[in-house]
């Protein structure tokens, strides 16, 4: 079968390689869609601690099953499959208080094991035990079923930062999981939701998908001072980066409404990530601010839903749909924000 494997930072090979084989407590599936996301750029360019290539990449996966490891029960060959991409250990003091996505011992598809860059996979039993495989209810296509994953995170993310009915709602950064949290905040019963970039070609084509309020262009006007007056100067009451970016953060607790929340959803840089923080303004105002890292297995069946009943639309999104052959292209694509979202159909 064809594989696309990460061997060094700057090098994925696209490589003939066996057929996986599902061992006992596994699944084997025939992979039919996984989407690319930001992450994938990051471990082309940089490698990632988690992992020792060489390594099939790709995270955001789904398929049907092929075949099943001796002991699986509750599934057949020709299920139609979602895998969640961050794996809890299920076991540890942080999971047996329900606080799966802060796992230590998590692993990930794509990192610790292979990942769906490839035309067959296999379903670590880890997963199944954690029930992180979710059936694609009929009518969700795979390559909407694998959004599942990056809508599960951004589910996790809003549920912290408590977006809810009448919420005015500043999401930062137009990429794609930008682009899930205007709608997801939509479904919510949020009354407005602000989208900002500092890219305004990139603003332009999410705005024209999910159609924000307003769309700010961070590059030419000043966003404080736009949501201010968007707001009649009470600020929002959620702000969610979805950026990598210590200014966006530190605009968000400027432009946050007295008990606001702002949401940390993008990670900073390793090596820059701290931020000015005024203090005071956290105090008096009573702001809260969350952090996000990933999702649980149960997100991933909630998001798989949201999808289903078309709370969340997510089919245009997908802007690009490429074949395993053209992993680098996507990766390209992406890197360069010219798509929302880049699904490769191996
Ligand atoms: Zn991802
Ligand atoms: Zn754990």
């Amino acid at each position: 079968m064809k594989v696309a494997r990460f061997h060094a930072p700057g090098d994925i090979r696209l490589e003939e390689a066996p057929e996986p084989v599902a061992r006992p407590g596994e699944v084997k599936i025939r992979v039919r869609a996984c989407s690319t996301c930001g992450t994938d750029v990051k471990i082309y360019r940089f490698g990632h601690h988690h992992i020792r290539p060489p390594r099939v990449m790709g995270h955001e996966i789904a398929g049907e099953i092929a075949e099943l490891g001796e002991g699986v029960t509750g599934w057949s060959p020709g299920d139609r499959v979602q895998v969640i991409a961050a794996i809890p250990c299920g076991e540890c003091e942080e999971c047996r208080r329900g606080h799966l996505t802060v796992c230590p011992n998590q692993e990930s598809m794509g990192y610790h094991y292979d990942g769906g860059f490839a035309q067959f996979m296999v379903v670590p039993a880890k997963v199944l035990a954690v029930d992180g495989l979710n059936r694609v209810p009929n009518g969700v296509g795979f390559a909407e079923a694998s959004l599942a994953e990056p809508l599960a995170c951004v589910l996790n993310g809003q549920e912290l930062a408590r977006v809810g009915e009448g919420d005015d709602v500043v999401v930062v950064g137009s990429g794609p999981i930008g682009c899930l949290h205007v709608r997801l905040a939509r479904a919510r019963g949020a009354a407005r939701v602000f989208l900002a970039d500092l890219n305004a070609e990139r603003l332009a084509m999410a705005a024209g998908l999910v159609r924000p309020d307003a769309a700010i262009c961070s590059g030419e006007t000043d966003v404080v001072d736009e949501v201010l007056k968007l707001t009649g100067g009470r600020g929002a009451d959620v702000v969610i980066t979805a950026a990598a970016s210590g200014a966006a953060q530190q605009q968000a607790l400027q432009m946050a409404a007295r008990q606001g929340r702002i949401s940390f959803f993008g990670g900073l840089p390793k090596d820059d990530p701290i931020i000015a923080c005024d203090s005071n303004l956290v105090h008096y105002r009573e702001l809260t601010i969350v952090g996000a890292n990933g999702s649980s297995p149960a997100h991933n069946a909630r998001a798989l839903r949201l999808i289903a009943e078309g709370a969340v639309p997510v089919a245009d999104l997908i802007t690009r749909r490429l074949g395993l052959d053209e992993v680098m292209d996507a990766i390209d694509v992406v890197a360069r924000g010219a798509a929302i979202k880049v699904t490769i159909e191996p």
